[in-house]
């Protein structure tokens, strides 16, 4: 038990190791990827990555392959976004039957500097009656039924010869090896989010899928991916209905055109944001002692990070049991939402021990940035600033 628990620190520690450096080459990369903060932001690259091919056929259905509905999918909503939006550079991980290996995935779209990835999956499930979509961002799963969807994904890497060494000794099947999302700092979380409440909204309202959620869990395609990334699970090939719907063209259809409604609200919001900075309307506290609250302005870098518990269309009281006793809450009110966080600081690195305490309460909180002139501004961008 004790060298159990040993052998778990070891590779806790090792990981933070890894990740620290990922994190340094991470801010290094971002700010090839973005331009002057004054230059209007436009979504110009896409990847679209349809899961599985090759010697992997993802997940079996009776009558169909997880890869190749995956691939049909992918095709058509490319084909859509090519005719609406000829400007945008559209790049595939894979346009045939291929097996392309997790990482490669991850590693086209950083090299092609892609401003979103979109990983494209079916899903299964012993129990046939399950059906419906869900959309997932990297992160640390909250439920047992999320760490199985991500297990099956990842189990892709045991086609690949080298995995245990490429993945750094990950094993997919092994609940411990998760562990290292814990210390994942998903800079793009918030925008990964937006877009794949977009999806699911969609997936709602337009192909009248039953609507399983925004979901997190650690998916290595998403891992090491630069940018706003989702992966999708448009349906049940176990659901012999999903899976009829899945085969047909209609149906193939009715998913594409969703993905593509919500790139096109996503692209819509984003550049209309600039490069997402966004005015801060007002804001509240809920403690009456101002000493008590880290100031907003009296920083090296003018710029605070803080931890973002929620946000809603409709205000909460600051002492709610909602925030579960944590105080003092802050109160953004950015473009009609209203942003709950806590904690204000002037460096990365204080931001991210704070975090800790928090994410026991509120485990999907997540880091955002505010600039000394009153603009939420992306993480990426301050951490620019704050290392120049
Ligand atoms: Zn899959």
């Amino acid at each position: 038990m004790k060298t159990h628990f040993i052998s778990i620190f070891y590779k806790q520690k090792k990981y933070q190791f890894i990740l620290s450096i990922f994190v340094i080459l991470l801010i290094c990369s971002n700010s090839i990827t973005y331009s002057q903060n004054n230059e209007h932001y436009v979504l110009k690259t896409l990847v679209i990555d349809p899961g599985h091919g090759g010697k992997d056929d993802g997940a079996p259905g009776k009558h169909s392959k997880e890869k190749d509905i995956a691939l049909a999918i992918s095709l058509k909503l490319g084909k859509i976004v090519e005719e609406n939006f000829p400007e945008v550079n559209l790049i595939y991980t894979r346009k045939t039957d291929v097996f392309v290996p997790l990482d490669e995935r991850a590693d086209i779209a950083n090299k092609n500097k892609a401003n979103l990835f979109i990983s494209i999956h079916i899903n299964s499930n012993k129990n046939t009656e399950a059906y419906g979509t869900e959309t997932y961002v990297m992160g640390l799963h909250v439920t047992n039924s999320n760490l199985e969807v991500a297990k099956k994904e990842n189990s892709a890497i045991l086609y690949e010869e080298d995995y245990s060494s490429k993945y750094e000794g990950f094993d997919p099947n092994s609940s411990e090896s998760y562990i290292i999302f814990t210390f994942l700092q998903n800079t793009y979380l918030e925008q990964s989010m937006n877009y794949a409440s977009f999806i699911q909204d969609q997936f709602e309202t337009r192909a009248l899928r039953k609507n399983r959620g925004v979901k997190q869990a650690g998916f290595l395609v998403l891992w090491k991916t630069t940018m706003p990334s989702v992966l999708v699970e448009a349906g049940f090939l176990s659901n012999p209905n999903e899976e009829k719907f899945l085969m047909s063209e209609d149906g193939q259809d009715y998913i594409a055109s969703a993905i593509f409604r919500a790139f096109k609200e996503y692209k819509r919001v984003i550049e209309e944001k600039s490069q997402f900075s966004s005015k801060i309307d007002s804001i509240k506290f809920n403690n009456e002692n101002k000493n008590d609250i880290p100031s907003n302005t009296i920083t090296n870098n003018n710029i605070s990070f803080k931890v973002q518990l929620s946000s809603s269309k409709n205000p909460i009281e600051l002492d709610s049991p909602f925030f579960k006793g944590i105080s003092p809450i802050e109160e953004l009110k950015i473009n009609d939402i209203y942003k709950y966080t806590c904690g204000s600081f002037s460096t990365y690195n204080e931001i991210i021990e704070f975090k800790k305490q928090i994410e026991e309460k509120f485990p999907d909180s997540f880091i955002i940035a505010v600039d000394k002139e009153g603009y939420q501004i992306p993480l990426n961008e301050a951490l620019k600033i704050v290392n120049n």
